[in-house]
């Protein structure tokens, strides 16, 4: 819904088929998303006369401007619950199976390399051309490790 008509709907549903604004009358005349959504308020202000008994019963004022900020703000939120989407939840587990699969392996290569001394043939191709004192310097094993990591191919 557009500003123009946003600003005037409560009084278009105040007064329903009384005189608009010519600005207002030519807007919606051309432009079918705001006469849809004002129709679609008519009627439930409508509705609402429909079931007034004795007293006056009439939405408090800003109750339908609240209700678009209502729709509009869920209109948002449901761009952000894409993240929540089985299809894309299911893509982020595989990711992370592989990954800790990637890990794991490269860890028993690692052990291995300790318990007999010397590394299975895969260890040495995960390591590549990587000096195999591991543990001597930290920081150098934790940029092998990356490397290793972001190199590594079945
Ligand atoms: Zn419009």
């Amino acid at each position: 819904m557009h500003r123009l008509t946003r600003e005037r709907l409560e009084q278009i549903l105040s007064a329903p088929g009384g005189p608009l604004p010519a600005e207002l009358e030519q807007h919606l005349a051309g432009c079918p998303e705001c006469r849809r959504e004002v129709e679609g308020f008519a009627e439930h202000s409508r509705w609402v006369r429909s079931l007034r008994t004795d007293e006056e019963v009439q939405p408090g004022p800003g109750f339908y401007a609240g209700v678009l900020e209502c729709i509009e703000s869920q209109q948002r939120a449901s761009l952000w619950s894409a993240f929540l989407e089985p299809a894309f939840g299911r893509r982020l587990v595989l990711a992370t199976l592989v990954l800790t699969v990637m890990l794991g392996s490269v860890v028993a290569f690692q052990v291995a390399d300790d318990a007999f001394g010397s590394p299975p043939p895969e260890a040495i191709m995960a390591i590549d051309d990587h000096p195999l004192d591991w543990g001597a310097d930290p920081e150098r094993d934790r940029q092998t490790m990356l490397v290793t990591l972001a190199t590594y191919q079945e």
